[in-house]
């Protein structure tokens, strides 16, 4: 349990304002009145540096799926510290961080990296317009894919901007973002097959690809319907466009990934977060022929892409680490840990009286609250005052001794146990009694 002092915090974000704009690197990360400054991780419990320990149910925005200390991280991250933590030629770790995740990925025979998610996005979209030779990308309204400015489009729309669910407008995420970046992306209402479809039909030969993640947090985490997936499958073939499936967050979801799981067969795959074992990552794969757009091996390449860090053995030797960790029994025991805290947390709200549903599936979960049914973006925001009341809800999980994410965003790890889940619980338990007075 935290002890609920936060002097310290409080101190070093008052000496981070000084140097840093509003004192912050990431705004997923930004807290009023200051910020909380991490000490130490261990298995699944994170310290701060006031002493308080909580049970950090959302492992840094799910990338930690083997929590802090896994061993076999451990000794991949000190090995390949002693001999040179980059250079400037390939390594083996590389070739063989590939090949588990091409035997893994049904769709992926080859693979690059990058250093983010957001920069295997950026590359992925590169390389459908360079296959294609079309400019246009078509997004699901309210999925976050990164910070690349196309892929952010739409991701934070609301309902003074939006536009009919008909037609949903392009909306610019951050200011200042050109027309021309807004008039090249195609904004899709997610799971709405029959809208979708007509406006995919309609914009039909300029289209390089569709970017869609089969369960977008940011929309609700929740799943694509099979028939939606269907459907974007066939249009993309039917005009010669390019499927792009983001398995940043969800390659978490199953042994082959969420394609595996979803019967998905994308052109390319996006990577990030689990396969680095907590180090920087993103990776693009794709079948051969699609993949060679970046083969420098013929001369210059149609997307050139480099990255000083990309590749970097650090993130590949405990990526190969984390993902051999990732074996049949672990993704087994996470799906059970998700399956206790759903059916634990159902309860609870009915007890508690409050409003209150998880979507997600597997280690991936997310808590609303509100009963109203969730489908897609515009559901998810209009749950009335629920976002709110989700952040209020995350607040009192940390008081409580609980991290989750500030919109109710979870991811389960493999060194918890059930008692952790159970200790999660009474965690909800307090803080549904401080949110529903
Ligand atoms: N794609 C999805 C689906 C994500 O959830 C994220 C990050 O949360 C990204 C891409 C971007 O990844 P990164 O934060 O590593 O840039």
């Amino acid at each position: 349990m935290p002890n609920k002092t936060n002097t310290k915090s409080a101190e070093l974000y008052e000496r981070a304002k000084r140097v840093m704009p509003g004192g912050n690197t990431r705004t997923t990360v930004f807290r009023t009145p200051h910020q909380f400054y991490a000490q130490r991780g261990d298995g699944c419990r994170i310290t701060d540096v006031d002493g308080n320990v909580r049970i950090d149910a959302v492992g840094n925005f799910t990338a930690l799926i083997h929590g802090y200390g896994n061993k076999r991280i451990l000794d991949a991250a000190r090995s390949q510290i002693e001999v040179g933590p980059c250079y400037g030629m390939s390594t083996e770790s590389e070739i063989r961080l590939s090949e588990l995740l091409c035997e893994r990925l049904p769709s992926v025979e080859q693979l690059r990296y990058t250093n983010s998610g957001t920069e295997a996005v950026m590359n992925a979209i590169k390389a459908a317009r360079a296959y294609t030779g079309r400019s246009k990308i078509a997004k699901c309204e309210g999925a976050y894919h990164g910070t690349y400015d196309p892929a952010e489009v739409s991701q934070d729309a609301g309902p003074s901007t939006w536009g009919d669910i008909e037609k949903p407008k392009s909306v610019p995420t951050a200011k200042g973002t050109p027309q021309g970046v807004l008039d090249d992306i195609v904004v899709i209402p997610f799971n709405n097959v029959t809208v979708a479809e007509k406006i995919l039909r309609a914009e039909g030969h300029a289209l390089a690809a569709v970017l869609v993640d089969v369960m977008p947090n940011r929309a609700g985490l929740v799943p694509a319907r099979p028939d939606f997936l269907a459907m974007l499958r066939r249009v993309t073939r039917e005009f010669g466009a390019l499927l792009i499936l983001d398995e940043v967050i969800t390659f978490r979801l199953g042994y082959n990934g969420a394609q595996g799981r979803f019967d998905a067969d994308p052109d390319f795959t996006t990577l990030g977060k689990v396969i680095g074992g907590g180090f920087p990552i993103g990776a693009i794969g794709g079948r051969a022929e699609v993949m060679s757009v970046f083969d420098p091996s013929k001369g210059a390449p149609a997307v050139p892409h480099g990255g000083t860090f990309s590749a970097n053995p650090m993130s590949m030797m405990c990526g190969i680490a984390a993902v051999e960790e990732l074996t049949p029994e672990a993704f087994e025991k996470l799906e059970n840990l998700g399956h206790r805290f759903e059916h634990g947390v159902r309860q609870l709200f009915q007890m508690h009286g409050v409003d209150g549903q998880v979507t997600g599936i597997g280690s991936l979960r997310r808590v609303h609250m509100t009963n109203a049914p969730l489908s897609d973006y515009r559901s998810t925001f209009a749950a009335a005052e629920g976002p709110q009341r989700v952040a209020a809800l995350a607040r009192a999980l940390f008081d409580e001794g609980v991290m989750i994410a500030g919109n109710g965003l979870m991811a389960f790890s493999t060194p918890m146990r059930k008692d952790d889940i159970d200790e999660i619980l009474s965690g909800f338990d307090r803080a549904l009694k401080t949110v529903a007075a």
